[in-house]
Order: structure tokens, then sequence, then C-alpha cells
């Protein structure tokens, strides 16, 4: 690892960096090799309403719901530069808290973080105002406004790509943000804050504050002064946001767990379908809420194409994320992937079979290896639970109604993908699937100007595109009254 001193991490209250009030900080832990790389200021309940109260002030009191989308854009567009000239400190970070490859944080995360605070920044010429002409002698005009102050709290498994898309449109929109990552993984993201606090964004705009503690989530959903809540997490979390934020009706976004099904047809690109679908649950180690990690392969092909990937992901090269040569990296803790660890001894118990994988290679970290599943049925609690790791439980199927059935049988509704070379049967597919995303012959496409988000357990909003950044505004309509001489007939009702 390149990032050798253990770095010290502190909040962004005010517009200024300065530690809790406490004076603690906590470790963050590189899963590669289970050393302490960085220290992050632990926020303690006063730390937690200062930020609110600063984004609150600046909300009520602050020019920046005043001041133009295009103004407000130009700060993105800075955030932006600010990730491009350190790149290099950012992925680093991120694969130190995560695990993620370098390879992964230098090619897709910090990049994607920067485009998408630069798809918003520009965005600001086509926030037009709508004026509805109707039958009435009334002009209506719709105005989009800020939902004013906005907790945002995200997982630990893409930090800084979350972070972009949660900040780029809520600021956008003119809210004050207090945004929390997780514990578990934030030293990037804090740093990005050490990077924004040399904007000048007005005080109190942005606050992003770091803590250990379980209840600084509940603290920022439960506050009376936050008027939104934009939460990424796990669905059994994402319900308790949901009670708590429903004191006070406060608008809320919820994007949850997944357990997506991926579906290969017998008439598909084998290579292309096999490439796909260790990519859509290896990628990250299997830590994406979008996961494949349920396999439906049509029984005509099932002998052929487990064999392939069976040997596909036994080569898959494990070691520290921090080499760009390794493919396979360590889980996030050693905590999480024991909690893998305990569903694939439960799919042993259900008789599910091991295809590979299920050990942990020798040595520290929290590594574990790919692990393929199969002689799995779809009710099986390996196939129904999310398990958020590097396990795939693989499916046979005989026809696509059948297909249609089992995806369906899930209590989640984020993802699914299809492969198949009859792009008509794929397409009609698509619409009888019960969830937000479809990727036909590809995986894992995720566009600035196409929004995402869930059905069911895994959610509802949408981030990005014009409907994730609606998701932070309110509509106001205007009417005023053109009736010829001003009378309209409200004034003569009585
Ligand atoms: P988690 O739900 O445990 O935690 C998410 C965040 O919520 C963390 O910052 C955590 O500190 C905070 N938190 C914990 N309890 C809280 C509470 N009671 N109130 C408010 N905040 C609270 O999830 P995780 O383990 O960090 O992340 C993994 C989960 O995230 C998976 O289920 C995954 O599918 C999901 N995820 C979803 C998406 C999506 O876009 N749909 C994207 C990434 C991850």
């Amino acid at each position: 690892m390149t990032t050798t001193a253990v770095q010290q991490f502190d909040l962004l209250i005010e517009g200024k960096l300065s530690p809790s009030l406490s004076g603690n900080y906590f470790d963050c832990i590189n899963p590669s090799n289970g050393e302490v790389f960085a220290r992050v200021s632990d926020a303690d309940t006063v730390d937690v309403e200062i930020a609110v109260s600063a984004a609150r002030l600046g909300f009520d009191h602050g020019r920046w719901p005043k001041m133009s989308n295009a103004e407000r854009g130009e700060f993105l567009i800075k955030i932006a530069s600010l990730i491009r000239e350190n790149a290099k400190e950012l992925a680093e970070l991120e694969c130190a808290s995560t695990g993620k490859t370098i390879k992964h944080t230098t090619f897709i995360d910090v990049p994607t973080a920067a485009e998408t605070f630069e798809y918003f920044g520009h965005l600001s010429g086509k926030m037009i105002n709508e004026t509805i002409r109707n039958s009435t002698p009334v002009l209506s005009v719709i105005e989009r406004e800020p939902v004013g102050v906005v907790a945002a709290i995200i997982p630990w498994n893409y930090p800084l790509i979350m972070t972009a898309w949660k900040l780029a449109p809520a600021l956008l929109a003119g809210n004050c943000v207090v945004f929390k990552p997780s514990p578990a993984a934030c030293a990037s993201v804090m740093l990005l804050a050490k990077l924004i606090a040399q904007l000048g964004l007005p005080k109190g705009v942005l606050n992003i504050i770091a803590s250990s503690r379980a209840q600084a989530g509940q603290e920022l959903v439960g506050s009376p002064e936050v008027d939104m809540v934009s939460f990424t997490g796990s669905s059994k979390t994402g319900e308790a946001v949901m009670a708590l934020a429903s004191k006070g009706v406060k608008k809320l976004t919820l994007e949850l767990g997944g357990k997506s099904p991926n579906i290969v047809f017998a008439d598909c690109d084998m290579e292309a379908a096999i490439g796909g679908a260790l990519s859509a649950i290896f990628m990250n180690q299997g830590q994406m809420c979008t996961a494949g990690s349920r396999l439906l392969v049509e029984d005509k092909i099932y002998q052929e194409f487990v064999e392939k990937l069976v040997a596909r992901a036994k080569s898959l090269k494990i070691g520290p994320a921090d080499n760009f040569e390794t493919e396979f990296g360590p889980l996030v803790s050693v905590e999480h992937r024991d909690n893998v660890l305990k569903f694939i001894e439960k799919g042993k118990q259900e008789g599910a079979k091991l295809a590979c994988g299920g050990g942990i290679p020798n040595g520290p970290g929290a590594y574990l290896e790919p692990t393929i599943f199969i002689n799995v049925r779809n009710s099986m609690h390996i196939a129904q639970e999310e398990i958020f790791g590097p396990v795939l439980c693989v499916i046979p199927f005989t026809s696509a109604d059948e297909a249609v059935h089992i995806a369906n049988d899930t209590k989640y509704g984020l993802a699914a993908m299809i492969w198949t070379k009859d792009l008509e049967k794929a397409n009609k597919l698509a619409r009888r699937l019960r969830c937000g995303t479809v990727w036909i012959n590809t995986y894992g496409v995720f566009l600035n100007e196409v929004p995402f988000g869930g059905y069911k357990l895994s959610g509802f909003g949408r981030e990005l595109g014009m409907s994730g950044y609606w998701e932070y505004t309110q509509i106001k309509h205007i009417a005023t009254d053109q009736t010829p001489g001003g009378r309209s007939l409200v004034t003569c009702w009585y």
C-alpha cells in the first residue's frame, strides 16, 4: 500500500474542519491486511446537533437556496475538479477502506464520482420552470424549490460514488445537507470533505460527519430540524429509517437491498454471459446492491455453463486490493466476512452443493473465496436473503415463464439481467420483471442521465437523472388570475 502513514480526518461542520467536541477518533482498518490506515473524528450526539443546526441556519437564513442553479452548479464543477486533481489519493483511500481493488477504485469509483458532479453541475441550464396553459383565465407557473435540510446517509460499499449521487443533486437543488458515510468505510469521503472545505461554500451548506455510533444515523433522521432523508443501505435499516422519518412526515428516498436474478437463455452468447455473470457477483467481492446473486440458467446449457463458470471463478486472482494485478480483494471487514460465512453454512445445511469456494485463504485480512452454490432452490434462505458477498446461487429453468416466475419470487426488486441473442424475447421479458433496472446482454450500466432505484423491498425514489434531481425538490404552483377586469369568480362568490 502506498498510503503508509496513518492519516487523520476531521468533521466538516459550519464550513470548517474540526474534531468532534469529545476529541475522540475511531480507527479505519484496511481489510487487505488488518492494519489501521486512518483515524476519523467520531461525531457525538452534540456534533450531530451542531451539524444539523448549521444546515438549518444555512437554509433558513443563508444565500444558498436563493442562488441560481447555475451558480450552485459552479461549485459542483469545482468539486469534480478537486476529485480529479486528487484522484490517486482518493482511489488509494477508497481501496484501503473497502477492500475494493485499486483497479476498480482508480478506473470506476473516482472518475464516476467526478462525472456525476460534472453532470449535475452542467444540468443547471435545463432547470426551467414550467408555465401551464389551461382553460381558465389563470396563469399557472410551476416551480421546483429545494426541500430544505437534507440528511443523507450512505453504506460502505461505494462511498465516493454514493456521495456524488446524493450530494450533487441535493446541493444543485438548493438544499443544505448533513451527510453521513458509514463508519465501516469512510476515509475517502472524509478526504473529500477536507478538499471541499477549501471551496468557500456558504456556511452550513454542506456538513460531513462520521461516527462510530450506530445511533448517529437515527439522530439525524429523527432530528426535527431535518426536512428530508435520503437513505441508502439495507432494507432492514431502511424500514427503521422510514418509521423514524414518519415523525414529522419527512420526505424520504430509500435505496435498499437486492437479490437480483441473472437470467441466461440457451441462445445467449455464452462467453459474454459467463463474463457478465462473473462480474455481476464477484466485482467488489459481491458487495453490490445490484449483485446478480441468483443465476437462472436454461436447462439445455446448464451443465456446460456451470462448468465453465466455476472454472473461471476458480481462476480469479485473489490478493491484496492495492495490487493492480488483483482481481478479487478482501471483503470490507472480518465481521462482515463472518456474516457471509454463516450464509454459506446455512446453504450447506439446506442441501445446496458447493461447486467452488466457501473457504478462507490463509493469512491476515478479510478474504473469502469466490463461492458458487448449485442444486439451489429459489425457496432456500440463500436464494431469498441478501448475502452481500461473493456467493452465487445457481438455479436451472426450463421456460421463459418459469424464469420470470423465479425471478419475481423475491421480496426485493432492484435489478435483473437477461442474456439472449433474441432481443424481442428479452424486451418482452424485461417488462414482466418487477424491478427498477433490467440489463440486457450487459451488467452494471449506470448512467448519470438515467434514474436508478428499486421496487418492493429495494426501496423507492430514484437517484441520478432528472428523476434523481427532482427527489430533492418540492413543487410549488403559483396561480395568477388573468380575468379581464381583474374580477375572478371567487371574488364575487359571497
Ligand atoms: P446499513 O443499513 O447497515 O447502513 C447504512 C448506513 O445507515 C450506514 O451509514 C449506517 O451507519 C447507517 N445506519 C445504521 N442504522 C441506522 C439507523 N437506525 N438509522 C439511520 N441510519 C442508520 O447498510 P450497510 O451494511 O452499510 O450497506 C449494505 C446495504 O446497503 C446492502 O443491503 C446493500 O444492498 C445496500 N445498498 C443499496 C444500494 C442501492 O442503491 N439500492 C446501494 C448500495 C448499497
